[in-house]
């Protein structure tokens, strides 16, 4: 059989998040609303949703040996994810600490700790240790830009489909990119990373231009709302979005690139694991929070069999 399973690469952490009516002035306190404490990491969130949609999945990454630990590997365990290739270190779970007031609007300190001790030892074994069951190797940017870039040769040269999602965005050294197959950057990211201010379909373009001149072979920037850009060297294709009633955008490109991620290693066509990204986009925005909000295979189905007519069309 072929292989039909995700790697992903990435960051873990334990989301702890306190809701009030307003954030707290500089030096302030203020009675908090609510609070919760789940998985996030956008490693971890896009093992969730591939795990969700259905692909065999493998999370590389580590944990500390704290409370939290048990908090993060039991939210991944619960949604599917096989946790063979966590480590766990000498160190603290990574912590991201989010406030969030009555309107939506939040601010976010991510501490990496125990993420920072994911090494390209770890990152070979586990591409050793997985390689003859995924055909796809996601990764993000919240683990060292050393160990990412790494993880995007070794994939490469193990023959598995490399997908970035270059979040959060950084410069990174300008030989990861012809290891690249699939690159998935937001539209500030894709404006951090090219320069081009990505601000509509023909900005995006341009912005698509810049990682193919380094050698990616498929760039697609996502665009919220406005849905995505694909551009290949072949062909330009815009997909405009599925229509929801969003609450909460927050891991909107997490739960795309995992369900693409995952479609892909099923594998499907590239459009048609496009699709099923922007539909578990689109899903994610109707949730409130992170995690809690990654759909899975069944409610993309559904979305999808609503619009049959979203379709990619020339740009
Ligand atoms: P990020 O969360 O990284 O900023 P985007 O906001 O671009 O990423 O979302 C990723 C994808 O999810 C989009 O390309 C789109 O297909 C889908 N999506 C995001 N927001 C919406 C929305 N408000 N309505 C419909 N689809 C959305």
């Amino acid at each position: 059989m072929e292989p039909n399973g995700v790697l992903v690469v990435g960051s873990i952490t334990a989301d702890v998040t306190a809701f009030s009516r307003r954030l707290p002035r500089r030096g302030e306190t203020v009675l908090g609303e609510d609070f919760t404490l789940v998985l996030g990491g956008k490693g971890a969130n896009q093992a969730v949703t591939a795990a969700r949609a259905g692909a065999p999945t493998w999370m590389a990454g580590c944990v500390g040996k704290d409370p939290f630990s048990d908090i993060v590997l039991s939210g991944l365990r619960s949604h599917g994810v096989n946790l063979s290739e966590i480590r766990s270190v000498d160190n603290r779970t990574g912590v991201a600490h989010i406030r969030v007031d009555a309107s939506g609007e939040n601010d976010i300190v991510i501490t990496p700790l125990a993420n920072w001790d994911l090494s390209v030892e770890m990152v070979d074994d586990s591409i050793d240790a997985v390689r003859d069951r995924v055909a796809v190797l996601l990764l993000q940017l919240e683990i060292r830009t050393d160990v990412a870039r790494h993880a995007a040769e070794a994939g490469a040269r193990a023959g598995l489909t490399t997908v970035l999602d270059p979040a959060p965005a950084q410069s990174l050294p300008e030989d990861v990119w012809r290891h690249i197959d699939v690159v998935t950057p937001n539209e500030s990211e894709a404006t951090a990373l090219t320069g081009v201010e990505v601000v509509d379909v023909e900005s995006a373009e341009r912005a698509a231009a810049w990682f193919l001149e380094r050698r990616v072979r498929h760039a697609l920037i996502t665009l919220g709302s406005s849905g995505v850009l694909s551009v290949t060297a072949e062909r330009t294709r815009y997909f405009p979005a599925y229509p929801v009633s969003p609450v909460d955008t927050t891991a909107a490109g997490d739960a795309f690139t995992g369900s693409f991620g995952a479609a892909l290693a099923s594998g499907l066509d590239i459009d048609s694991a496009i699709r099923r990204g922007m539909a578990a986009g689109a899903l994610a925005t109707t949730v409130h929070g992170a995690s809690p909000s990654l759909p899975d295979r069944q409610s993309v189905d559904e979305l999808i069999s609503l619009y049959p007519s979203v379709d990619g069309g020339a740009s």
